[in-house]
């Protein structure tokens, strides 16, 4: 009787019935293996988490008082006979590929990953596999991510050109993963950092983890306004259009999101700039990480599963799409309307990709599940 492959996609995640624990599930489960602290990958309710070391007060920050135990990248642990080891992802700090071996029978399981090294997380680790799961969120030939050096020096420039005109600088990106590799690559010759309290919260934990960042100053209701407006104002997509972020006017907003490589998507969120930064892996990063790890068949979820499916198969992998619960949190809890599922009719991009954006749009099945995604840290953290 043929064995049951090692691991499966199920209505709580993806399990490995040999070794009896789940990776990223998202429903309650006694084991699960979690490839890194945003929400649509590490859910409340668990028996059981295991992690790497750097996602560890993060994960307390916003799970909670959680039974953890963390590992460093490459030391192996066996749960019933399955051996488990986790490999950087790039994605975020902490973040980690999954590799799972049960008698010569490798898989990997990417989480989310990019393959750009950012200079805050550890690089992006190929890993020979049998059978890769890979995330695709930006699976489509529009995206293509400039050198990260390239692009802050357009962020420091655009900063010390809003100082010389007086205007304040508000610069928007999501608190665990982007707003770190925002802070690490401003100049601060150009004056001091202000966070709002979600990323500053975040901020603390990873100084609690040993992680050393750029020196920051939370904004509280004491801190002078124009103070504050001789800075740089990090602040998380949930600030956008309130009035903790009016009330530091005239200013000059600035928003990072791999969606911004869409035609209008600056235009929909009424930002200055738009600043194409993403820590996902782009078409080109997707493609070559996937072709490295030698596997024989590729799974894909999150993202556009189905046209990145049809393409990697006509270019002749063994492709094969799979609906988990798995969203963008980070990049869809500010611009929902730019999500693959939601792209309006004219505007999906440039470069001639609207057919292709507005059919893998129609294919995706998790229309519902990813709007419903909710960011418990940014919930947990509040507005100040
Ligand atoms: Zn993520
Ligand atoms: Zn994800």
């Amino acid at each position: 009787m043929p064995r049951k492959p090692l691991l499966e996609f199920t209505d709580r995640g993806i399990y490995c019935p040999q070794g009896k624990f789940y990776i990223d599930p998202w429903k309650p489960v006694d084991d699960a293996v979690i490839t890194h602290a945003h929400s649509d990958h590490a859910y409340l309710g668990h028996k059981h988490y295991l992690a790497h070391h750097l996602s560890r007060e993060v994960l307390k920050y916003r799970l909670g008082d959680i039974q953890l135990q963390t590992i460093a990248y490459g030391e192996t642990i066996n749960k019933n006979g399955v051996e488990i080891t986790l490999f950087p992802a790039g994605h975020v700090i902490g973040s980690a590929q999954v590799r799972v071996v049960y008698q010569g029978e490798v898989w990997v399981v990417s989480g989310d990953y990019k393959t750009e090294a950012d200079g805050v997380c550890e690089p992006f680790e190929p890993v020979k596999c049998h059978h890769f799961i890979s995330e695709c969120t930006f699976g489509m030939p529009v995206y293509q991510w400039k050198p990260q050096q390239q692009l802050f020096d357009e962020m420091n420039n655009w900063w010390r050109q809003n100082l010389e005109n007086n205007l304040a600088t508000v610069v928007v990106g999501y608190s665990l993963g982007k707003a770190q590799r925002i802070l690490q690559n401003l100049d601060l010759f150009n004056g001091k950092v202000y966070t709002h309290g979600v990323i500053e919260n975040t901020n603390e934990a990873l100084r609690r983890n040993g992680i050393e960042l750029q020196p920051t100053t939370r904004i509280t209701p004491d801190t002078p306004k124009e103070e504050v407006r001789k800075g740089i104002i990090l602040a998380p997509p949930s600030a956008v259009g309130s009035a903790w972020m009016r009330k530091f006017g005239p200013y000059s907003f600035g928003y990072c999101s791999g969606w911004m490589a869409l035609r209008g998507a600056k235009r929909r969120r009424a930002a200055d700039r738009g600043f194409v930064l993403s820590d996902h892996a782009d078409w080109n990063g997707l493609i070559s990480a996937i072709d490295a790890t030698g596997c024989e068949c590729v799974y894909l979820t999150h993202g556009y599963t189905a046209s990145f499916t049809r393409y990697l198969n006509e270019i002749g992998f063994n492709a094969r799409e799979v609906h988990t619960l798995y969203g963008t949190e980070e990049e869809e809890a500010a611009s929902p309307q730019d999500s693959p599922t939601n792209l309006p009719k004219g505007e999906a991009s440039n470069e001639g990709e609207v057919n292709k954006v507005l059919s893998a749009g129609e294919d995706l099945g998790e229309v519902g599940i990813l709007g419903g995604a909710k960011d418990l840290g940014e919930a947990k953290g509040g507005a100040i």
